[in-house]
């Protein structure tokens, strides 16, 4: 074991809302470049340093239970945002294979070959058949 494990050995360590906060103050580091004015400035500053030290306290700390509680309401938060993102990314870069359509049963997200006619779909998840048209 190296000096490193046996430091950081009962110690939360890292999880996604410590990646949130260094991406964080990595952006208010990299806006404050593009801001001027000395108060502005002097703001962001000790806005990104605020979110770092957050962000390294949250790792070295030894209160496991209530830095994985935090995590926990974090990700409530952020999974789904998380998730929106990623299918808008995917649906913009199938946008010239594929179409997405809702089921009109269940509201589940169907991907359908860009094809133009009508085309029978049934719904995976609820087996609802219905004709879309494209
Ligand atoms: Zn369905």
């Amino acid at each position: 074991m190296n000096k490193f494990m046996r430091f950081m050995q009962g110690r939360y360590g890292f999880d996604t809302l410590n990646g949130f906060l260094f991406v964080l103050a990595l952006l208010v580091h990299i806006a404050n470049i593009f801001v001027w004015g000395y108060i502005p400035s002097i703001v962001l500053y000790v806005v990104s340093t605020a979110l770092m030290g957050w962000a390294i306290f949250r790792s070295l700390s030894r209160n496991i239970n209530m830095r994985s509680r935090e995590n926990r309401i974090f990700r409530k938060a952020y999974d789904p945002v998380k998730k929106w993102a990623l299918f808008r990314i995917r649906k913009f870069r199938e946008r010239k294979d594929f179409k997405y359509i809702k089921c009109p049963a269940c509201k589940a997200q169907l991907r359908v070959k860009n094809q133009k006619g009508q085309h029978g779909v049934r719904c995976p998840k609820c087996r609802y058949e219905f004709k879309v048209k494209i």
